[in-house]
């Protein structure tokens, strides 16, 4: 048991400035964490042991799902990463060090980077370690700090600088093997944050650049989360918006056939959708042909959505560049031969076709048939403009963003869409890694064959901050109970009295003999002082020792979930705790 007084708690009445949503503000003014400078933070001491518990049941369930737990360094030499496939991706949001300098290296090229994640390191381990089919599938975690340059770290620790993650790697001899691997780490996280008492669900996610692979993301459904996701519960679809597609476009759809020439008309000044669907020019926007310039790796290529729609940039990872991102005004007219506003993908309007690297089309393209787009001059549109004659596609696709109330792709019914917090995140890699790294093994009939690997985090302490978003009321959190930092918290108004503080702690025995972390609030504090800290920190269990009900001959019992107070007889109060410490025990451990 611990004594209020001699521990550190140290709570606040404000929240900080910074603090936009109440997790945050409840982290703080419970006394869970503190700021060092933006996206950096200090676990104060009843924060870090709500880390230690959820990383024990974090740990706990990674080991049942077949995890053997590690520790990679957190500084990697630069080359690892170079060997790696995602250097020129990933550079930017790493730190950097470097030690004095040998002056071998230019002034862009570090000596070390801090770790964002160990995909870079446990491959080449597993590559020197693992050679033969016998000690395969192996999945190695770890529970530790990783650095990111978020540019815009905020809400806490939810986009941190330096977090805390579980990370895992699986490594299968065959595909097969790999998708059990994957199955039993998202057996492993719904456990997980069950345990906890998070409300996670699992939904599908993108996976970039990586063909042939896919991927899970846990969110805890929350209006302030970073994700949107797209759902019907009554199929149980669900899937991050990046990812998400409709059955908006029927799979049986046939071509249009063309309904005339194409034939330029002048459109001065109108270089939006807006502007073409207004008058005199009224062709509604699910008419209109919009073309995006896009450079894929250093090379132009065209994305062509109906006017109507929004690009889902995501999903431009499926083409397999590296990097990505719109081409500039200057990059567009001399490939186009006109300004943005005025662009279009027909066939002989391009002035350079040759330059681009590809005619990417969204699917839904194909519902307008015959529309109006751009004529690669300025001041200029096209119309009678029919898909399968005009336009030269390299490759039909999902680009756009799915809007609510579109057919969901499993049911037909409308489609939701809903906020959540991406709590973690589950990958079939495949041999991307094993690829670049040289990680193979030799079968039986001594063939040697790369291993397929899978990749797996859990954000331990966004998950943290994520328990008391869904958690907590007006007054404070709401501590599940395998998470909570302390059980039962026992608050003695009149500290100063010996007999009350020795109740106190014969009651703190009772309940730590059942399985309870106890904390006993000596302090010299008023009641209110007491009562508010209470709700603030939000232990379940609270007992209330005062002058008023010693004279009455009880104690006061109340969760911190509930608001009745139980008035429990002196000579009874020691078993009623300890029996309700194993109810509250039992109910958390059967959610589980
Ligand atoms: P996000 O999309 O939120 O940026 P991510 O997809 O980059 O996250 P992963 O690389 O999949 O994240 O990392 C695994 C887990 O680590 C995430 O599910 C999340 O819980 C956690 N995480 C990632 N970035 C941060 C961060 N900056 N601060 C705190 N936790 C993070
Ligand atoms: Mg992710």
């Amino acid at each position: 048991m611990k004594l209020w007084s001699q521990y550190f708690i140290p709570t606040l009445k404000e929240s900080p400035a910074d603090a936009e949503i109440a997790s945050h503000k409840l982290l703080v003014r419970a006394g869970l964490v503190r700021k060092l400078g933006g996206g950096l933070y200090t676990y104060m001491p009843l924060g870090l042991r709500v880390m230690q518990k959820i990383t024990q049941i974090c740990r706990e369930e990674i080991e049942r799902g077949g995890g053997i737990e590690l520790e990679m360094p957190h500084l990697h030499p630069v080359e690892n990463w170079q060997q790696g496939p995602r250097w020129a991706a990933a550079r930017e949001i790493m730190f950097r060090a470097d030690s004095a300098g040998d002056g071998k290296r230019g002034p862009r090229e570090p000596e070390y980077v801090l770790g964002p994640t160990h995909e870079e390191v446990i491959t080449p381990l597993v590559k020197q370690e693992i050679s033969s089919y016998r000690d395969l599938p192996k999945n190695f975690f770890q529970i530790a700090t990783k650095f990111r340059n978020e540019i815009r770290p905020r809400f806490g620790l939810m986009r941190a600088r330096e977090f805390v993650m579980m990370d895992a790697y699986s490594f299968d001899a065959t595909d097969d093997g790999a998708i059990k691997s994957y199955l039993a780490m998202k057996a492993a996280y719904e456990a997980f944050f069950r345990r906890i008492g998070a409300h996670a669900i699992a939904v599908e996610a993108d996976t970039g650049v990586m063909g042939g692979s896919f991927s899970h993301e846990f969110m805890v459904p929350a209006e302030i989360g970073d994700d949107d996701v797209i759902y019907n519960e009554e199929s149980g679809y669900a899937a991050n918006r990046e990812k998400a597609t409709s059955a908006l476009v029927p799979a049986d759809l046939a071509d249009a056939a063309p309904t005339g020439a194409v034939e330029e008309f002048a459109t001065p000044g109108a270089v939006t959708i807006a502007a073409l669907e207004a008058a005199p020019y009224g062709v509604p926007a699910n008419q209109q042909f919009k073309t995006l310039v896009y450079m894929g790796d250093g090379k132009p290529f065209l994305v062509v959505l109906r006017g109507c729609d929004e690009l889902e940039e995501a999903k431009l990872g499926s083409l397999g560049f590296t990097l990505f991102r719109p081409a500039t005004a200057e990059e567009i007219e001399p490939v186009m031969g006109a300004k943005p506003g005025s662009l279009g993908p027909v066939k002989g309007s391009i002035k350079d076709a040759a330059a681009l690297v590809g005619v990417f089309a969204d699917h839904a393209i194909r519902l307008i048939g015959n529309g109006t787009t751009g004529a690669n001059k300025d001041g200029f549109h096209l119309r009678n403009v029919n898909v399968a004659r005009d336009l030269a596609v390299t490759k039909f696709g999902d680009f756009r963003r799915v809007r609510p109330g579109e057919p969901d792709p499993k049911s037909g019914q409308p489609l939701k869409v809903r906020r959540g917090i991406e709590v973690g995140h589950i990958f079939k890699l495949g041999t991307k890694y094993s690829e670049k790294f040289g990680a193979v093994y030799t079968d039986d009939q001594k063939q040697s064959h790369l291993m397929v690997m899978g990749c797996y985090g859990i954000g331990i302490s966004r998950t943290m901050q994520a328990v008391i978003e869904q958690s907590h009321d007006a007054d404070g959190i709401v501590w599940p109970w395998n998470v909570a930092p302390f059980h039962v918290l026992i608050c003695v108004l009149d500290p100063q009295l010996p007999e009350m503080m020795e109740l106190a702690k014969k009651i703190a025995l009772a309940a730590e003999g059942a399985g309870a972390d106890v904390i006993i609030d000596d302090r010299a504090e008023r009641p209110g002082v007491k009562f508010k800290d209470a709700d603030l920190i939000g232990i379940p269990l609270r007992l209330t020792i005062g002058s008023k009900g010693l004279k009455d001959g009880i104690v006061e019992l109340k969760w911190r979930a509930q608001k009745d107070v139980a008035k429990v007889p002196l000579a009874e109060i020691e078993a009623k705790v300890a029996a309700a410490v194993a109810e509250a025990k039992a109910k958390a451990a059967s959610a589980a």
